[in-house]
């Protein structure tokens, strides 16, 4: 088990009560294990050095506060800045103000969009909507009838193309389930999109295809919390490649510290919405930035 910050922060500071201001000395030994906690949490590295130089910016400025020791004091600064980093408040899904929302998923293969499609799908029918899942995922075989069972679970209808149907092809099936949705009176347009085991450009060239074509109201990035630094080079592939609105953090019940979050957060600027946490189709809610902040944290 690693010290939580807490611990550790209680014991570089256990001489300190009652002096007035931290001294350059202690900001250096807080940073230094802020660092640690962050890197334990798999934090990417240049979010480190960034985060630590920010909270050693505002721990220098602050006066040792009567109420809380120091220890406590530096937790309550690094807790506000990721927080801070993290969002703030929870981020809300933004519904088109006319016609169908469309929300247009794409991550690697593996990182859980076909089962966070469904879940999301769920989600949405629990507050009264009626949504329409969408399977432009062709690449892999078994993609189409994945989302089928998936969809099948939640009781939520899947379009998918047809032998003959003459909607071959990612694009179109994307263009003709916005028509199915309006004609049947669906008011969320959930479009699964082909994901790979690495980032490459076709891949990012069809998702960039696909969201031109249908004006998503939302495109979400999804991402295996579990994949730690790596998050950050394909998300930021995915910025360059697709461009999305915000994140969705699949695997939370692993054992992962929330590192990912961070690091995604921080180096793209797009917030976490959505945080998947296990194989049923209701582990699944909106991202707290509060509560991962703790997570990174303990
Ligand atoms: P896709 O290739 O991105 O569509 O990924 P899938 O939805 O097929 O998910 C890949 C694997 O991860 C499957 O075995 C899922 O059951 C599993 N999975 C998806 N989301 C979660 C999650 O939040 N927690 C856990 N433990 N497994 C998940």
């Amino acid at each position: 088990m690693f010290a939580t910050l807490s611990d550790r922060l209680a014991d570089t500071f256990k001489n300190l009560r009652g002096k007035g201001r931290l001294s350059e000395a202690d900001i250096d030994a807080t940073a230094r294990e802020i660092r640690i906690a962050l890197l334990e949490a798999d934090v990417a590295l240049p979010v480190v050095k960034e985060f630590v130089g920010a909270v050693k910016e505002r721990a220098r400025g602050e006066e040792v506060s009567q109420a809380l020791n120091p220890a406590q004091q530096i937790v309550k600064i690094v807790n506000e800045e990721l927080v801070n980093i993290l969002g703030g408040e929870t981020r809300r899904l933004r519904y088109a103000k006319t016609g169908p929302t469309v929300i247009m998923l794409a991550g690697l293969q593996g990182a859980g969009k076909t089962t966070l499609a469904a879940k999301l799908a769920l989600w949405l029918k629990e507050q009264g909507k009626t949504p329409i899942l969408v399977a432009a995922d062709l690449q892999r075989p078994n993609a189409v009838n994945q989302l089928q069972v998936n969809g099948g679970r939640v009781g939520v209808p899947v379009f998918a193309p047809e032998p003959g149907n003459g909607v071959g092809d990612p694009v179109s099936v994307a263009r003709a389930s916005i028509e199915e949705a309006k004609r049947k009176l669906h008011d969320v347009v959930i479009i699964d999109t082909a994901g790979r085991l690495g980032v490459d450009t076709e891949l990012m060239k069809q998702a960039a295809d696909i969201r031109d074509a249908v004006q998503p109201d939302e495109v979400l990035f999804v991402v295996d919390a579990m994949i730690g630094q790596d998050a950050v080079t394909t998300a930021q592939a995915f910025l360059d490649g697709v461009g999305y609105d915000a994140v969705v953090l699949t695997k939370l019940d692993g054992d992962a510290r929330g590192g990912a979050a961070l690091s995604i957060a921080s180096i793209t600027g797009k917030p976490v919405m959505f945080a998947s946490n296990g194989e049923k189709m209701t582990d699944f809610d909106l991202f707290h930035p509060d509560r991962m902040a703790s997570r990174i944290l303990d």
